[in-house]
């Protein structure tokens, strides 16, 4: 395919695409855990509306 002699600088690599912070809530059990996309977990909370804020806490300070 490429056989052409190049000095050319090769075209840089894609960057990475930034790390979307998307908190969503799951259920275990009573448990309810906060969890984002980027791999980030908060911990078990009895209620899913602590469990929401703990997202809401990463959304603003992740
Ligand atoms: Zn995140």
């Amino acid at each position: 395919m490429y056989d052409r002699h190049t000095d050319e600088v090769p075209p840089l690599p894609p960057a990475p695409a930034p790390v979307a912070h998307e908190p969503t809530t799951v259920e275990r059990g009573s448990f309810c855990t906060a969890r984002c996309g980027c791999g980030w977990y908060g911990p078990a909370r009895r209620s899913r509306d602590r469990a929401r804020t703990d997202a809401a806490e990463h959304l603003a300070a992740p």
